[in-house]
């Protein structure tokens, strides 16, 4: 990054550029995640702003169906149909884009094309941010959100999504200061929870990860006003980082937040069906992830044991789940 960039806010961390992050599963990045420097796209790119080419690695590359498919004797409307995943800016001017393909970038892009949809790191389509609002380029988003954020810095949202973009550009010490900071601002914000307890797995911080996903399925529990489709999402993934990180500590950090013996009435016989479940459902049963996340959240599951569905029902397996560490 040249000492004229004037992009400062933009500007990626040393060390986050390029980290492995096998371990993000955010349902929000889907599969635009490119942060391998090898499988980032390196292009010959020519900035429209100032005029001054430069290789930059763009991430990925997409390709909008609709622009490019469309007739037009604009030799610059290949160019408008391209964009990239990866964070970059001009070293010249600071610009996010457009950005001029060269020969060399038409001929790369070209071939990727010729290669096929799926073949990462291409892809067909559209980038948007979560209002719908379409971008080119991942830096393009950034300055867009950067400048809501300046308008509303207590928007715990925008910071959340600002957090997801610059996880998209593989930048992850980034996307963990944003997140953090989105959780700071609303610490019952979902989204926020899930990554930054992804962030604490990550920094094998399994204590800190363990009680914040406890803390996020507590909240999916029973915060009916989220989004069904987000409960699910996100109750399965922290389930499935929560059995990771239980068996990781050989039982030590317990699968589910119960409060201590002989305050087991606190319970709900949803969660305590949903417990029970927990020890005996098999994990490479796909409808089994699916009943228990729903019983877990208690929607339309079967009460066990003719517990019923009051706060005072049987707890047969209540002491088996208190002894499971020394099994
Ligand atoms: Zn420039």
């Amino acid at each position: 990054m040249s000492k004229r960039n004037r992009n400062k806010s933009s500007a990626p961390p040393a060390a986050g550029a390029g980290k492995t992050c096998s371990f993000l599963r955010s349902p929000e990045a889907d599969s635009l995640i490119v942060n391998q420097p090898e499988d980032s796209v390196e292009l010959f790119l020519e900035c429209r702003e100032c005029g001054r080419k430069g290789r930059y690695r763009v991430g990925g590359v997409t390709l909008d169906p609709a622009l490019v498919l469309r007739p037009s004797n604009d030799p610059r409307s290949f160019d408008a149909a391209v964009g990239f995943t990866g964070y970059f800016v001009c070293r010249q001017c600071g610009s996010y884009g457009p950005w001029n393909l060269t020969t060399h970038a038409l001929l790369v892009v070209s071939a990727m094309l010729a290669a096929g949809h799926g073949k990462a790191p291409f892809f067909m389509g559209q980038q948007q941010l979560y209002d719908g609002t379409v971008i080119r380029y991942a830096a393009e988003g950034v300055a867009i959100l950067t400048a809501r954020i300046a308008a509303d810095p207590t928007n715990a949202f925008l910071h959340d999504r600002l957090g997801n973009l610059f996880e998209v550009c593989g930048l992850l010490d980034r996307a963990a200061i944003e997140w953090t900071k989105a959780l700071e601002l609303d610490p019952n914000l979902p989204t926020a929870m899930h990554s930054v307890a992804q962030v604490h797995v990550k920094a094998n911080q399994p204590r800190e990860a363990a009680a914040l996903f406890h803390r996020l399925l507590d909240r999916l529990r029973t915060d009916s006003s989220i989004p069904l489709e987000d409960r699910r999402r996100l109750a399965r993934s922290g389930l499935e980082y929560l059995v990771g990180i239980h068996n990781d500590s050989g039982g030590e950090i317990p699968l589910m937040n119960l409060p201590p013996i002989g305050d087991s009435s606190a319970l709900t016989t949803e969660f305590k069906s949903a417990t029970l479940e927990l020890r005996s459902f098999d994990l490479e049963r796909e409808e089994d992830w699916l009943r228990m996340v729903d019983t877990l959240l208690g929607l339309g599951s079967q009460p066990v044991s003719g517990a019923g569905r009051g706060r005072k029902g049987k707890v047969p397996f209540a002491r088996a789940h208190h002894d499971r560490s020394r099994r």
